[in-house]
């Protein structure tokens, strides 16, 4: 199956860069990169560590409905393009044990999909959960729960 990752929307990240509110209402705090695991959630590439990187809450879902969770993601400061590509970034198999699940077309997350895996695992089971015609997509999270990507059907 092709699969079609993508970084966050555009439009939402030049927002934020500019000073819009966050998901929690609030400006993205402004932090210098420390150490070399810090996705930046639009191009989905590692912010280099002492670069200026925007700390904020997101909600990876189009609305607010039950199973939206918020969390704190990471975006590069300065301009960088969206990752779209059909397979998921090199860096995701080094973050183990990740968090995938899939969601139906309401959001609402399928239970039966969440598991906790190997990093190197990540796009075996992407392919695996969205198999099922009733998953829309799926979300790729952290051991931290923290928001990675979502992955769908090309
Ligand atoms: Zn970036």
């Amino acid at each position: 199956m092709k699969l079609a990752v993508r970084g966050i929307p555009t439009n939402a990240v030049e927002r934020l860069r500019a000073g819009g509110l966050d998901a929690n209402g609030q400006p993205a705090l402004v932090a210098i990169a420390e150490g070399s695991r810090n996705p930046c959630r639009h191009c989905l590439q590692l912010i280099a560590e002492g670069e200026e990187m925007l700390v904020l809450s997101y909600r990876p879902f189009a609305h607010a409905q039950p199973y939206a969770e918020t969390g704190p993601i990471f975006l590069h400061r300065q301009d960088c393009p969206r990752y779209e590509a059909s397979q998921l970034p090199v860096w995701i198999a080094q973050m183990t044990p990740a968090i995938i699940r899939g969601y139906d077309r309401n959001d609402w997350i399928k239970y039966e999909t969440g598991a906790v895996v190997s990093g190197n695992e990540l796009g075996v089971e992407s392919e695996k959960i969205l198999a099922d015609g009733t998953t829309a997509y799926v979300h790729i999270r952290s051991r931290f729960n923290c928001f990675q990507c979502r992955v769908e059907r090309a």
